[in-house]
């Protein structure tokens, strides 16, 4: 699959683009990961200082009604059914924020909405110069004989005409009224909020087991590690915000905290999901890789049908190529466009001509150069063989020459011994010879040579090996030859010839020294026997055969 260039083309462009793609998710990412986190901080932090606000603004109002009321009480402190009364107006005026309302006399006398009295006897319930420098006075959640849930006691001093405190209006606000107060704004799904009074206890928050339980601390938590830091900030802010980890849920959380300016002491708290801050951001990336899957899909097919444009002319175009090679015809169909792939195939057109015409021109002469060789290598085994003959043949008598003899015995006496043949060889010599050419001249010895060889050929059987050993010697082997049957055959010659008239010389005769050869005899003793025999047969009177 992946020798073809659509699949290349296809395989790296994928791998581009999904490099491409990761690349811009994880840039946006990165950027985006860190604006949403300032944005969100900064949205939380806006939304605590709000909710810290309105809560400061929620007990103004009630510190308002208090003070409102708190003179027509100035007349009814000795009435306890007109003090009732009013304490009912206050309820009533509160409209069911409160569920109890206080009157405290001077003398600590205290006396309530549903007309009960006894001491005021809790610290909270400010006197006489403690209300000098205060117009309200909020108290941390008590436990009230009162009620039988924690409250907040507000409460506002009474003054004479002196302007002297002469008694103090309280109403009981339960903390559960917190929690209402806190919901009616706005947060995101996985936010809450939630409210410390001034020694730190948790007086408000969504898991009710920490209220009036946890308070928070400057100590490291091991449950919440990082939080303590937040808390060191809130000793010397206003507001601001920090991030720790909720190791009961296994959770990061970013805090945001706002102080309330009417509850000095108090803060409120707005914790967040980091992973909530990341949501829009997730959800980006997540259409971005949406989006960039359908690009992916359009760019591939689009990709993928130009390049069946392209590879197609190709692939058609290698074929025939392969085709018109192997089958070796120049011509192909080919492509026919007015693009690269259609110039390809015209260049391949005319090369494939002129390959062709080149192989035929090539393949002409190949034939001719054959013909020439093979007619020249005629010509030269003609000269060979005549080489052959000057070399191995005596010029003047035609017969082979001792050079030529020597080569050709290994093969005769090879030959012999395969057959068990008898052979013998028979050493000849012209006697006189001298007084031939001292008489007549040397040309008259040349015939008289020639004609001696000649009969010497015609006297012998084909298979006999003559050979002119040199000068007017002559060496005879002889075939299935016994010694006797050699003798008789060369004494019927030397009769012959004695008997010849040679031109212009008259009678030649010749010795001979004849010897059979042994088993395993070397050459050269055989022929020494034969020579020995012919100096026996020249000493003895020549014209004879002298066997050895
Ligand atoms: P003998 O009977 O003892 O053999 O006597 P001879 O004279 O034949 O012996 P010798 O060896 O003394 O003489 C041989 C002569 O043969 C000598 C040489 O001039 C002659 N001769 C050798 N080769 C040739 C040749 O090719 N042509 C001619 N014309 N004469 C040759
Ligand atoms: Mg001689
Ligand atoms: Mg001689």
């Amino acid at each position: 699959m992946f020798h073809s260039i659509k699949a290349k083309i296809i395989t790296i462009y994928s791998l581009v683009m999904i490099a491409f793609t990761s690349l811009l998710l994880l840039t946006i990412f990165l950027n985006e990961r860190h604006r949403m986190l300032d944005l969100e901080l900064a949205k939380s932090t806006e939304i605590s200082q709000m909710h810290a606000s309105m809560l400061s603004q929620d007990f103004a109002k009630d510190v308002s009604i208090l003070k409102v009321l708190s003179d027509d009480f100035k007349t009814v402190s000795n009435d306890k059914e007109s003090l009732v009364t009013l304490l009912k107006k206050l309820m009533w005026v509160g409209d069911g924020d409160f569920i109890n309302a206080i009157y405290v006399d001077k003398n600590l006398d205290l006396t309530d909405v549903n007309g009960r009295t006894m001491k005021a006897i809790h610290p909270m319930f400010l006197r006489a110069d403690q209300w000098d420098d205060k117009e309200y006075y909020i108290s941390n959640p008590i436990h009230s004989r009162f009620a039988e849930e924690p409250v907040i006691i507000i409460s506002v001093p009474v003054r004479d005409q002196e302007n002297k405190w002469s008694g103090t209006v309280a109403v009981a606000m339960p903390i559960t009224l917190l929690p209402k107060k806190l919901s009616s704004i706005k947060l995101g799904k996985e936010s809450y909020a939630w409210l410390v009074d001034a020694n730190g206890l948790v007086v408000s928050h969504p898991l009710k087991n920490f209220i009036l339980v946890n308070k928070i601390s400057t100590n490291v938590n091991p449950k919440f590690p990082g939080f303590n830091e937040i808390v060191k900030k809130t000793q010397s802010q206003n507001n601001g915000y920090g991030s720790y980890m909720d190791k009961n849920l296994d959770e990061s959380k970013v805090v945001t905290f706002s102080k309330l300016e009417y509850l000095p002491g108090w803060i409120l708290f707005v914790t967040t999901e980091e992973s909530e801050i990341f949501r829009d951001i997730y959800e980006i990336i997540f259409n971005v890789l949406i989006i960039s899957a359908i690009l992916m899909a359009v760019f591939l097919i689009f990709i993928s049908q130009l390049s069946n444009k392209v590879t197609k002319p190709i692939i058609k175009l290698t074929k025939e190529i392969k085709a018109s090679v192997n089958s070796k015809h120049d011509y192909f169909e080919g492509v026919y466009s007015n693009d690269e792939i259609g110039q390809l195939s015209k260049a391949f057109q005319s090369s494939f001509k002129k390959i062709r015409s080149h192989t035929v021109h090539l393949e002409k002469m190949v034939m001719e150069r054959t013909e020439e060789i093979s007619s020249k290598n005629a010509l030269l085994s003609e000269q060979n063989d005549k080489l052959e003959e000057l070399v191995s043949k005596d010029p003047l008598t035609h017969l082979y020459n001792r050079r030529a003899f020597i080569s050709l015995l290994d093969k005769e006496l090879a030959r012999a011994k395969r057959h068990g043949s008898t052979i013998t060889l028979a050493v000849l010599d012209i006697d006189h010879f001298k007084a031939v050419n001292d008489n007549f001249g040397h040309n008259v010895g040349d015939e008289v040579l020639c004609t001696f060889a000649n009969k010497l050929t015609a006297n012998m059987r084909a298979e006999d090996l003559i050979c002119r050993w040199g000068g007017e010697e002559f060496v005879i082997l002889l075939w299935e030859a016994t010694a006797d049957g050699t003798f008789n055959r060369m004494d019927m010659m030397r009769e012959q010839i004695s008997q010849l008239h040679f031109d212009g010389v008259g009678k030649v005769t010749f010795s001979t020294g004849m010897a059979t050869m042994k088993e395993d005899e070397e050459f050269k003793d055989w022929l020494h026997r034969a020579d020995e025999a012919l100096y026996k047969a020249k000493e003895t009177g020549r014209n004879r055969i002298v066997k050895s």
